[in-house]
């Protein structure tokens, strides 16, 4: 999964570039910057790479969430529809523009449940967000008929997911937006940053101007620019854009290896009765950052993770059902509404709400299972190793 695995001269070369000027804003400094400007051949490359008109870099995925959600509108009082397993930073978003998170069940693709879209849509829903957790897809055509049947408004948050495509097209780029997030761990990384894709040109001029102030950047003198509208700073800086730079070159290769290394784990976890896997949409589009597995029973995979956790193997294994970051039970922070600043009362009644709602299919899914990384360092043999040990822990565990 993480680029940061294989940072090296390539990476140093591209910061080098920047710290020989020492321009390290994006925007302005023509002369002194000596035809140096990473960011903006970083969206060249994302929009090429990704098939995409439009990219707009930010400052983190999060960043790249709240700037897409402003460009296409949403606000205080919308409600914004999106799965109960993801990284909090979905939610974060959406409450940081004043709007209501619905959180609504998953089926077997970890990702948003159509149904239960559906049955969550009241007349203030404003967007569907499905997040394309641990590498694969939401069922995106089911969810753009929903939209266009309901006006809605289709965000994909793909932030885990860069490099995984849908019947040939990008993931991220399918929607009226979707976000990648460069963080550390991230299939390809930018230290921190992220970004928003859209084919929408508006959407991603008010991007544009949203992540910087509200400046219009329509003249040669940053000082003298308009502010049609307000804005926050989530820029990227030169430094990090760089450090992207190099790694969108590697992607594809770290995608080969991805692919490569889960395949053949896969193969030795295919051996033992009972297991099974994450259901996939569009199996050509996987991007293969996890190799996400269920057991058949919560009580198996509890007995699974303890015997992994006894051979010394359960690291980059994640069991989310009882993890802290990804999962609403225990997203006690949310539930309870603990904000430094005050919600609104819509807000607070809602996320309120969260304690006393059963997410009876997500909990029968989450629990039985788990998803293990895929490094891109793994040799070949490696990997058998692993699939060996892997075989002889299950087979101790459940059989
Ligand atoms: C990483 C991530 C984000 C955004 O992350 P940042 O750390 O802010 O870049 C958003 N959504 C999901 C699902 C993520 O995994």
């Amino acid at each position: 999964m993480p680029g940061f695995e294989f940072f090296g001269d390539e990476e140093r070369k591209e910061v080098n570039d920047v710290l020989e000027t020492g321009i390290l804003m994006r925007y302005g400094f023509d002369g002194p910057r000596k035809g140096i400007w990473k960011s903006k051949e970083l969206e060249a490359a994302i929009c090429s790479r990704f098939g995409v008109q439009h990219a707009q870099l930010t400052s983190s995925g999060t960043a790249a969430l709240t700037t897409a959600m402003a460009a296409l509108g949403i606000g205080a009082g919308d409600e914004v529809i999106m799965p109960a397993f993801t990284f909090v930073a979905s939610f974060e978003a959406v409450l940081s523009m004043g709007a209501i998170p619905v959180l609504v069940d998953i089926d077997t693709s970890l990702t948003l449940a159509p149904e239960a879209v559906k049955a969550a849509i009241t007349p203030k829903t404003k967007c569907v967000m499905p997040v394309h957790m641990c590498g694969s897809m939401a069922d995106l055509d089911a969810l753009k008929a929903i939209c266009a049947e309901h006006h809605l408004i289709l965000l994909e948050d793909a932030c885990q997911s860069i490099g995984g495509t849908y019947k040939g097209k990008a993931l991220g780029t399918i929607g009226d937006a979707g976000t990648f997030s460069f963080d550390f761990v991230k299939t390809i990384t930018c230290g921190e940053g992220g970004v928003v894709m859209t084919n929408n040109k508006e959407v991603y001029t008010m991007s544009d101007a949203f992540t910087d102030h509200g400046h219009d950047h329509l003249g040669v003198d940053r000082g003298a620019d308009l502010h049609p509208f307000l804005g926050y700073n989530f820029r990227i800086s030169e430094l990090h854009a760089a450090v992207g730079l190099a790694q969108i070159k590697k992607l594809d290769n770290f995608l080969e290896l991805q692919k490569r290394n889960n395949q053949i784990l896969r193969s030795y976890l295919e051996q033992v009765p009972g297991i099974s896997f994450r259901t996939v949409p569009d199996p050509q589009g996987d991007s293969y950052s996890f190799l996400t597995w269920f057991l058949p029973t919560q009580a198996q995979t509890e007995t699974v993770i303890e015997a992994m956790k006894a051979a010394g193997i359960l690291a980059g294994n994640f069991y989310w059902y009882a993890n802290n970051w990804h999962y609403i039970r225990k997203w006690d922070h949310l539930k309870t509404a603990k904000s430094l600043y005050a919600l609104s009362d819509d807000q607070k009644n809602a996320i309120v709400k969260l304690q006393n709602t059963v997410f009876e299919k997500s909990d029968a899914i989450m629990s039985k299972c788990i998803s293990t990384a895929i490094s891109l360092t793994w040799t070949e043999a490696q990997v058998h190793e692993k699939g060996a040990s892997f075989l002889a822990v299950l087979k101790g565990a459940i059989s």
